[in-house]
């Protein structure tokens, strides 16, 4: 019986963030070792704390939070995500476009499992956030990568989409800003892609988590702002910019196109009634998240902590012989290449997996965000300075035996 078990469904399903080296990592630490985890978006465990706002506000909600709440969400909360519609500038959303979800990720899954049958095509970018290639493949869909060009800045490759549009696609993911590759899109690019997705009748998941994570001059524009003929569908939620990733809070907006959907919202009700609503104590933190003091902006302006460590580790890591790494506009990753005439790695897991049994540096192969190729790694810029600078130098030490002899 053992044997087959598991579920057909998840035959092509991965998630590597959380995959067999972070076991490995795990098994590590119960035998005592220190591991220096740079594979994880997790603010909090680095000192990126919540706003204190938000969690006394949620100990005053937490006796009134008891029952369950409406399955889109409090009405509260998704009024105060309402008015954010509107100050950022997307148009024709009503409390009930919106959607309360345990994170954005639970409201990923829903919107891909109401939409999707075997058979349809939904473009992801490469390298991806894995999640979306996960829920593609768990739907029955089939997730056709396309390319974003590390030369380009890590924009996407508008010549590559259209080439890749078949009949059966249905959709297309944009995550701006970008994890892994902390690109941030600018209105043009966001203009070919909607109207691509306007000519080809596709429905546009726009997963703009890091929205508010900008630096330097980097302005983000919200794909539902755009004046196109699309049904589009964002999700955004306090895990990053909030620094509360364990309460698990995100939302999704259905804006645009929502007269020609009527089936698909009907589909997206159904399941979030059967999931009854997300956890009320944590959506209780959204309306003064939104509409309190945005704490994020002193971590990102000059002379705040976010802005000094990307700024530091795309120093070090561009300081390694045969290492290029573009410089984040947004987001708190960074995709660094590893030169093949350099390091001819053949099996980037095996060398995330050797560089944490020897250094005990806790990296993501880039092959886990469905990179093509085994030459890139993500990072998470997150720890302080003397640790992050730490990391990248035992890093830099580590590469010298994967180097061409
Ligand atoms: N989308 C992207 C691009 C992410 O990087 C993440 C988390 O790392 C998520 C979605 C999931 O966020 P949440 O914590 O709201 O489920």
């Amino acid at each position: 019986m053992g044997q087959h078990l598991k579920s057909k469904k998840l035959n092509n399903v991965c998630y590597e963030i959380r995959g067999p080296v972070l076991q490995r990592a795990n098994e590590l630490e119960e035998e005592g070792h220190r591991i220096l985890k740079l594979n994880i978006g997790n603010p909090a465990p680095f000192g990126f704390n919540a706003p204190d706002e938000i969690i006394q506000d949620v100990i005053r909600m937490l006796p009134d939070s008891e029952g369950y709440s409406d399955s889109k969400g409090l009405y509260s909360a998704r009024k105060a995500i309402m008015q954010e519609c509107q100050k950022i500038g997307i148009p024709g959303v009503g409390v009930n476009d919106i959607y309360l979800g345990n994170g954005a990720s639970e409201l990923i899954s829903m919107a891909t499992q109401a939409l999707l049958n075997q058979g349809d095509e939904v473009l992801i970018p490469a390298p991806d956030y894995p999640l979306w290639t996960a829920v593609v493949s768990l739907s029955g869909a089939t997730p056709v990568h396309y390319i974003c060009e590390e030369d380009n800045g890590w924009q996407p490759s508008i010549d590559d989409i259209v080439s890749k549009i078949t009949p059966n696609t249905k959709a297309i993911v944009i995550i701006n800003p970008n994890n892994p590759t902390g690109a941030v899109y600018s209105r043009e690019m966001l203009e070919q892609l909607v109207a691509i997705a306007e000519a080809h009748e596709l429905v546009v998941f726009a997963d703009e988590i890091y929205s508010k994570i900008l630096f330097d001059d980097a302005v983000h524009i919200p794909i539902g702002s755009l004046k196109a003929d699309i049904l589009c569908l964002t999700f955004n939620g306090l895990s990053k910019a909030y620094r509360l990733a364990g309460f698990r809070s995100g939302w999704l907006i259905v804006s645009g196109a929502k007269d020609r959907a009527a089936d698909y919202i009907e589909g997206l009700n159904i399941l979030s009634s059967m999931r009854l609503c997300a956890n009320v104590p944590a959506q209780h933190a959204i309306q003064t998240a939104l509409g309190g003091y945005q704490s994020i902006n002193e971590l990102i302006l000059p002379g705040g902590r976010l802005l000094e460590q990307r700024d530091l580790a795309h120093k070090m890591l561009n300081e390694i012989p045969g290492v290029s790494c573009t410089k984040p506009a947004g987001a708190i990753y960074m995709f660094p290449r590893l030169d093949p005439e350099v390091y001819p790695v053949r099996d980037d897991e095996q060398l995330v997996l050797d560089l944490l049994n020897q250094e005990k540096i806790l990296l993501v192969q880039g092959s886990g965000f469905n990179w093509h190729e085994p030459d890139h790694l993500r990072i998470v810029f997150l720890p302080n300075k003397i640790d992050l600078a730490d990391a990248i130098e035992r890093f830099a030490n580590f590469l010298g035996s994967y180097r061409k002899q």
